[in-house]
């Protein structure tokens, strides 16, 4: 498929337009909420409670091929399903993660041996996935460059598969007010006698947030008509919705409008770190239903229909055992949890590496009923990627590894950004868990708790200006960043039982995919993540 020429990009600005623009947009992102806690002033290490700053965001929308675009959006149903399956097919888990990872990653293992604990002896059928596949753009013909200007402007760019988030996806409020000030810049007078393409034609609309309302609405429905109560009964205004935070989250007034949406559909919310959950949880030794309560100091004693995470992703998040059992007993819990533990280890970065094996992916979606082309467009979207185990597969990533590393990335079974070990980096890495390791045997083991994955290159000729605000040690403002890189995610909802059969698919109780996430990054960094100050919020210009 041959994809349109990129523009050069962004237009030029004189340094008074550039001043006016950036002025606009801050203000239009202070507006509206684009906002973080600000970075705490040292000696303090906890982020003020009565102020904020705007996200980084960019100034311009980045250019993005419409067919590609389209793409990731129409196979995101195919996705959710696929996820919400190998949740569900524990022979798969067992494989994958049970007999492989957990050997040698402890944070797995805490999962893990939940997941078994407790997979039996569950009282809630259903699980919610609020899940963000994220992709960047390949330049099939850069030949191992990081893109060139032949290739990024030949047509021939592909979408290829980043990673697969099933915890704590996160920006889809950001991302759609983001979405707004792009869409409002071109309305107003401020993107005008720039760039004609520069039209909210080309700018699509961002449901991201509803996306993700739809589903934590979804979830909350089904537990009060599982419960055998309408939504209109007295008894159903103490059922709460339950946000598990991190304590000083920068991030709150990402998950706050999810919040509010939620409430302005009638539904209260609770939001609680692992710390104030493991002090006012109670489930009633004699309720064999297992009904998750809080004992609330301002509510009083509340019902909980539905835990979101947006804290329990990483180990950091658990300070101890304390931490971990208050994750077990929220898993056993009648609360509908999103996601489960069985949902967090579908989206390990293992099972990303399993499912581009030969024959791993189609009997999934055999089970799903999904045709052969179905198949074929989830395959497409996936890069090169290798075990670094003792399989046939495993020898072959390791000897890339040690060989080539310039074209791969190591990754470890983590999510929030920062875990990554890039290109030459790599048998620096490998060799010193070799010489930490007591036997060869106990290193290759060790190596299972990686996956080995090629870099996708990213076309070259764009720019854009990236806005971000002052923080104690530096200056904010627009500056140029004259080859950038962008990152596009599109969310889904997925509310799901598990069949419990190896042969029967999931049953869905609700689906909702689209909304995206655009984030952009100067080529120079490997990483992307916007909270860490890499990257910053911005939305695609279809061509
Ligand atoms: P995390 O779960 O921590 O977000 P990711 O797999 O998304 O981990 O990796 C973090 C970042 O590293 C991505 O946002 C992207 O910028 C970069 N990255 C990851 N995999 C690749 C790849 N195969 N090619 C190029 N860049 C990558
Ligand atoms: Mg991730
Ligand atoms: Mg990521």
């Amino acid at each position: 498929m041959s994809t349109p020429t990129l523009p050069a990009w962004p237009p030029a600005l004189s340094e008074e337009a550039r001043e006016h623009l950036s002025h606009q947009a801050t203000d239009y992102a202070l507006s509206h909420g684009i906002v973080y806690r600000p970075v705490p002033t040292p000696p303090s290490t906890t982020p003020s409670t009565d102020s904020t700053i705007h996200a980084p965001f960019s100034l311009f929308p980045s250019p993005f091929p419409r067919t590609l675009f389209n793409k990731a959006q129409s196979i995101q149903p195919a996705y959710d399903l696929l996820y919400a399956q190998v949740s569900s097919d524990h022979a798969f888990l067992e494989r994958v993660i049970g007999q492989s990872v957990v050997q040698v990653d402890s944070f797995q293992k805490q999962l893990w041996d939940i997941y078994t604990a407790v997979k039996d002896d569950l009282v809630q059928p259903l699980s919610l996935g609020l899940f963000r596949s994220d992709y960047l753009l390949h330049d099939a013909q850069s030949e191992g460059e990081a893109g060139n200007e032949m290739g990024s402007r030949s047509g021939q760019l592909e979408l290829k598969q980043v990673e697969f988030n099933t915890i704590s996806a996160s920006f889809g409020a950001l991302c759609t007010r983001v979405s707004g000030l792009h869409r409002h810049l071109s309305n107003t007078t401020d993107y005008l006698g720039l760039e004609e393409s520069l039209k909210a034609d080309n700018l699509p609309e961002n449901q991201a947030q509803d996306v993700l309302v739809g589903g934590l609405t979804a979830a909350h429905a089904a537990y009060i008509s599982q419960q055998g109560k309408s939504e209109s009964e007295a008894s159903t205004q103490n059922v709460y919705v339950l946000f598990v935070v991190q304590e000083g989250e920068r991030n709150a007034f990402d998950q706050r409008p999810l919040e509010h949406a939620v409430q302005a559909r009638g539904i209260r919310v609770v939001r609680q770190s692992f710390a104030e959950i493991a002090e006012r949880m109670t489930i009633k030794p004699d309720d064999a239903k297992r009904t998750l309560f809080l004992n609330h100091p301002v509510l009083g004693l509340i019902e909980i229909s539905t835990v979101y995470f947006r804290a329990g992703y990483g180990p950091s998040d658990y300070t101890g055992d304390t931490d971990w059992n208050t994750r077990k007993q929220l898993e056993q819990s009648l609360a509908i949890k999103c996601p489960s533990i069985a949902v967090q280890l579908a989206g390990a970065k293992k099972v990303q590496q399993v499912l581009a094996e030969p024959q791993q992916l189609e009997p999934l979606l055999t089970t799903l009923h999904a045709d052969a082309s179905t198949a074929q467009s989830l395959r497409d979207t996936f890069t090169d990627l290798y075990p670094l185990d003792d399989s046939p597969l495993g020898r072959q990533g390791y000897q890339l590894a040690t060989t080539s590393p310039e074209h791969y990335v190591l990754k470890p079974q983590r999510e929030g950004g920062g875990n990554n070990v890039y290109r030459t980096d790599i048998p620096r890495f490998l060799a010193e868990l070799e010489s930490s390791s007591s036997s060869s045997s106990t290193a290759v083991a060790r190596r299972q708790a990686y996956i080995l994955m090629s870099l996708i290159k990213p076309p070259s000729g764009l720019g854009n200006f990236l806005v971000k605000a002052s923080t104690p040690t530096s200056k904010g403002g627009a500056v140029l960043a004259k080859d950038t890189v962008s990152e596009l995610g599109v969310y889904g909802a997925i509310l799901f039982s598990n069949a419990n059969s190896h042969s029967h698919g999931v049953q869905v109780k609700h689906h909702q995919s689209g909304g995206y996430l655009l984030r952009t990054k100067g080529r120079d960094s490997d990483e992307g993540g916007v909270a860490v100050g890499f990257s910053v919020i911005d939305s695609p210009l279809l061509i």
